[in-house]
C-alpha cells in the first residue's frame, strides 16, 4: 500500500469506525457463536497471492464482527470499562505511524521523555506523593507504562524479591540463593486479583492468601498476625500486594492500617494495585480512598480501564527506581548508548525489551479532556452507578452486596446462588445485556458496572427494567416449579416409604441391631499431601485445598505438582485455554 492508497483506505477506516460506534446499539452486545465458529469461515492457510483491500474489509463485517463482544456497547456492563476515546485512538494511530521501538532513550528520545513527563502529570493528578515523581527535585522514583496491571504486579514482586534476597545474602553470605528464595513469602487478600498468584508462581515464591473482613477489605491486624506467625516458622515476609478497588466488588484494603503494621518487617515491599479505582483519585473528593499511600513502594492503575485511554496503558510508579531496575537490568553491548548514565532507559523497568510509543495516546487524552473533563467523566459513571443502586434498593426482592463507592454495583436476588446463576445466565443468553458474576463473602453476586463512555440515565433504567423482567419470569417459574416439586416429592415419599419398609425389613441391620447407630461416623483422616512448614502433626501452611483455616498458601508451581499430567503424555485434565 502506498501513501495515496493509505490516505484513501485510512479515511474509509475512520468512516467504518465512526459508523460502528454510531450504530453499535443495533448490534447484539454479545455474539451468538460457538467455539470454533471462525475456523469454518476462514481458510486454514494464509493466501499465497495478495488480496484486495475491499475483500478483506468485507470479511471484517461478515466474519469477524459476528464474533465480537462489543465492549463499547451501551448494554455492556461486565468487567470494568475499556477506554476507547477517539483522542486515544488517534494518539495510538500516530504512535503506530511513527513506528519507533523505544526501549532506550537513544532508541527514540521523545518516546522515553514523553512517558516520563506524562506519568508525572498523571501521578500528580492522582495525588501520589512526590517521591513517586521522576522529575521532582530529589526524587528517586518515577513512573512507567506497562502492558497490563498483571505485569505491574509481577515486576514489583520481582523487584521486591531481588531486594529481599540481597538483604538476606548480606546477612547469610554463605547461603545458597535458592535456599534463601524458598524462605520468601508474599501476602494478599482473597479478594486480590488472580494476577498476584500468577506473579508468585512466576517469581517462584510462596503466597499467603488472607481472609478479608465482611466488607472484603484486608485489615492490618490480620496481615500482621500472619506475617508474625510465618516469621516464627523461619519464613521471610517480603511482599504485600494490597488492592484499592477489587475486581469482584470494588472493595478497598485498609492501606493505612497495613502500612503502619508492616513497618517493623525489614524486607517488606508494599504494592498497591488500583487497576480500576486508581483513575478516580484524580477527583479531589475521592482522594481519601488513597489514604496510606505514603507507605507504599509501588502503585499501579490502568488508564486503559477508566481514563478513556485504549489498551494497552498500565501505569506503574515506584518509590525507588534503582530498586526496580536493579532486579531487571541486563546490559548487552548492542543496547548501550552514550547517555546511559544520564537518561532513563525503560527497557530496565519491565519484562519486554521492545516498547510502543504508548504515552502519546495518554498525552492526547490528558490534553484534550483536561483533568476537569476526566473528572466529569468519572463522576458521571459514579452517579449512574448510584442510580442503579437506588433501583435495586427499591425492589425488596433484591439486595446490594457491596459499598457502592465508584462505578460498580454488586447485587443479587435474595435467595440461593443457583437462582442468581440462573438469572444471570438467562439475561446473558438473551443478548439484551451483558454482566458477569463474582463471589463476594462466599456468595454468588452479579456485577453491574457503568462502562460505556457516554452512558446515560436511560441506559441504566433500561438495564434495570430488563433485569426486573427476567427476574419476574424466573421467580414465577421457580414458584411454579417449587409447587410441582412439593407435589411430586409427596408422591415419591409415599411410594418410597412403602418400598423402603419392605427393603429394610430384609436388609438393614440397624433395624435389628441398635448398637450400630451409636458407633458414629469413622474418623476422616486429613490428607496433607503438600509440603508443609512446621512439624507434620501441626502443619501451619496448606495448599488451597485446605478448608480448616481461613488462609491459603499458594505454592510456586503447586499447579504443576498437583496435576496428574505426568511426562509420559497422560491426557491433560486441564481444559483448553
Ligand atoms: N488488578 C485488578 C484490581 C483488576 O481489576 C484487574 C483486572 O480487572 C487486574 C489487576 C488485571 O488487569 P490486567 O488485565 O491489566 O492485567
Amino acid at each position: 500500500m502506498d501513501s495515496q492508497a493509505f490516505r484513501k483506505h485510512g479515511t474509509e477506516m475512520v468512516e467504518y469506525i465512526c459508523k460502528y460506534m454510531e450504530t453499535l446499539k443495533d448490534r447484539r452486545v454479545t455474539p451468538s457463536v460457538e467455539p470454533g465458529y471462525l475456523r469454518h469461515l476462514i481458510p486454514s492457510e494464509a493466501p499465497y497471492e495478495p488480496e484486495e483491500w475491499g475483500r478483506i474489509m468485507q470479511d471484517v463485517e461478515d466474519k469477524i464482527m459476528p464474533g465480537v463482544t462489543h465492549w463499547q456497547h451501551p448494554r455492556f456492563h461486565a468487567y470494568f470499562p475499556a477506554g476507547n476515546a477517539y483522542e486515544s485512538i488517534l494518539g495510538d494511530m500516530l504512535g503506530d505511524g511513527i513506528g519507533c521501538i523505544g526501549f532506550s532513550w537513544a532508541a527514540s528520545p521523545a518516546c522515553t521523555e514523553l512517558e516520563t513527563i506524562v506519568l508525572d502529570w498523571l501521578g500528580k493528578a492522582i495525588g501520589l506523593p512526590d517521591h513517586f515523581l521522576a522529575l521532582k527535585e530529589g526524587s528517586t522514583g518515577g513512573g512507567v507504562i506497562q502492558t497490563s496491571a498483571s505485569e505491574c504486579v509481577l515486576v514489583s514482586m520481582l523487584a521486591a524479591r531481588a531486594q529481599a534476597l540481597k538483604r538476606l545474602m548480606a546477612k547469610h553470605p554463605n547461603s545458597e540463593e535458592s535456599h534463601l528464595l524458598c524462605k520468601l513469602i508474599a501476602y494478599c487478600s482473597k479478594e486480590a486479583h488472580s494476577c498476584v498468584e500468577k506473579a508468585a508462581m512466576i517469581s517462584f515464591v510462596k503466597l499467603r492468601i488472607l481472609e478479608p473482613d465482611e466488607n472484603a477489605s484486608l485489615r492490618g491486624r490480620i496481615l500482621a498476625e500472619a506475617m508474625e506467625e510465618d516469621e516464627q516458622q523461619g519464613l521471610v515476609p517480603f511482599f504485600v500486594s494490597t488492592t484499592l478497588g477489587t475486581t469482584g466488588s470494588c472493595a478497598f484494603d485498609s492501606l493505612e492500617e497495613i502500612g503502619k503494621e508492616i513497618q517493623r518487617f525489614p524486607c517488606i515491599w508494599l504494592h498497591v494495585d488500583a487497576a480500576y479505582a486508581g483513575n478516580s483519585f484524580i477527583c479531589p473528593e475521592l482522594k481519601p480512598l488513597l489514604k496510606g499511600i505514603e507507605y507504599a513502594d509501588s502503585f499501579n492503575t490502568n488508564p486503559n480501564k477508566w481514563l478513556l485511554t485504549n489498551f494497552d496503558c498500565s501505569t506503574l510508579w515506584v518509590r525507588d527506581r534503582i530498586r526496580l531496575t536493579s532486579a531487571l537490568v541486563v546490559d548487552p553491548l548492542y543496547l548501550k548508548h552514550c547517555y546511559d548514565d544520564a537518561a532513563i532507559d525503560y527497557r530496565h523497568w519491565g519484562v519486554p525489551l521492545s516498547r510502543r510509543f504508548r504515552s502519546l495516546k495518554l498525552w492526547f487524552v490528558l490534553r484534550s479532556y483536561g483533568i476537569s473533563g476526566l473528572q466529569n467523566y468519572i463522576r458521571r459513571h459514579i452517579e449512574l452507578a448510584k442510580r442503579f443502586e437506588q433501583h435495586v434498593l427499591k425492589d425488596k426482592r433484591f439486595e446490594i452486596c457491596n459499598q457502592v463507592k465508584l462505578g460498580l454495583v454488586c447485587f443479587r436476588l435474595k435467595g440461593n446462588d443457583k437462582l442468581n446463576e440462573k438469572l444471570l445466565s438467562t439475561i446473558n443468553e438473551s443478548g439484551k445485556l451483558h454482566m458477569v458474576p463474582a463471589s463476594v463473602n462466599d456468595k454468588y453476586i452479579i456485577r453491574f458496572c457503568a462502562v460505556a463512555q457516554n452512558a446515560s440515565e436511560d441506559d441504566i433504567d433500561y438495564a434495570w427494567e430488563t433485569i426486573v423482567d427476567f427476574a419476574n419470569e424466573l421467580l414465577e417459574k421457580e414458584q411454579h416449579d417449587e409447587l410441582s416439586e412439593i407435589i411430586n416429592r409427596k408422591k415419591e415419599d409415599t411410594l418410597a416409604k412403602k418400598r423402603s419398609f419392605f427393603v429394610r425389613m430384609v436388609s438393614d441391620p440397624k433395624i435389628y441391631n441398635p448398637a450400630i447407630n451409636k458407633a458414629g461416623t469413622p474418623n476422616m483422616s486429613l490428607d496433607v499431601t503438600s509440603p508443609v512448614v512446621g512439624n507434620s502433626r501441626n502443619p501451619i501452611i496448606r495448599t488451597q485445598a485446605s478448608t480448616d483455616r481461613n488462609t491459603w498458601i499458594s505454592w510456586p508451581l503447586a499447579f504443576l505438582f498437583n496435576s496428574n499430567n505426568d511426562e509420559g503424555g497422560a491426557k491433560s485434565n486441564v481444559s483448553l485455554r
